[in-house]
């Protein structure tokens, strides 16, 4: 729902609940006549990354280890590649056929658990990017770049920053140090006058 429309129902979250509850025919007709248990809450930011990730006799993979937010449908990818990781990790002691017990397990997954934790919080850098407005930025300053006239030089340039921003975005590289650096760098220092803000996704 568009913050306009979220406005029209109300100024609080309890009152745009209520107001929506009473207005539209589906919720009334399954929620009209029920009774608030909890108060209303709401949530403008649900990422999040876990603490912990294992422990003695648990693992936790996909959203249940941490959650990006869906804007470069990152969810997915990195619920596959942890369960693929924790599936690693494991192999050794199916194939050895010997029982391990609850803290070796653990052991042979915290590993595991660091990479995961890297791979969420750089998901997470590089989702802020396009929220707080640095991306549209950065693609309107080489756009305007380019503009000017292309060089052979000019041109390699804009292909390799392309390349280190698709290879984050596309999860091949979204830890790779240089190609982090490289976008932190750019968005402080090649943005050409414009301003992130005024990009910004609120
Ligand atoms: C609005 C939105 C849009 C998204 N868009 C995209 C997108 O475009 N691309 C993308 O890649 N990702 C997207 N995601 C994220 C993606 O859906 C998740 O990251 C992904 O589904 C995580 O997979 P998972 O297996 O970890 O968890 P889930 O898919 O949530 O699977 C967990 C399963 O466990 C079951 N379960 C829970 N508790 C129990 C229990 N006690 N006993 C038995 N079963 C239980 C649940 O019912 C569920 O079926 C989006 C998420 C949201 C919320």
């Amino acid at each position: 729902m568009g913050k306009d429309d979220a406005a029209q129902l109300g100024a609080t979250p309890l009152e745009r609940l209520e107001r929506v509850i009473a207005t539209d025919s589906w919720l009334s007709g399954i929620a009209g006549g029920s009774k608030r248990v909890t108060s209303v809450a709401s949530y403008a930011n649900y990422q999040l990354i876990s603490q912990r990730g294992v422990g003695p006799g648990w693992v936790m993979i996909g959203d249940a280890f941490g959650f990006v937010d869906p804007m470069l449908s990152p969810g997915v990818f990195l619920a596959l590649r942890s369960s693929e990781l924790v599936a690693d990790a494991l192999g050794p002691f199916v194939q050895g056929g010997a029982a391990a017990s609850p803290r070796e397990l653990e052991q042979a997954l915290r590993p595991y658990a660091a990479v995961q934790t890297a791979m969420i919080s750089a998901w997470q850098d590089l989702v802020a990017t396009f929220y707080d407005g640095r991306m549209a930025a950065l693609f309107r300053a080489g756009r305007d770049w380019m503009s000017t006239g292309g060089t052979t030089l000019k041109r390699a340039t804009q292909n390799h920053i392309e390349r280190h921003i698709a290879l984050q975005a596309s999860g091949a590289g979204t830890t790779r140090r240089y190609s982090r650096r490289l976008l932190r760098f750019m968005g402080r220092h090649a943005l050409r006058g414009v301003q992130p803000t005024e990009m910004a996704i609120r």
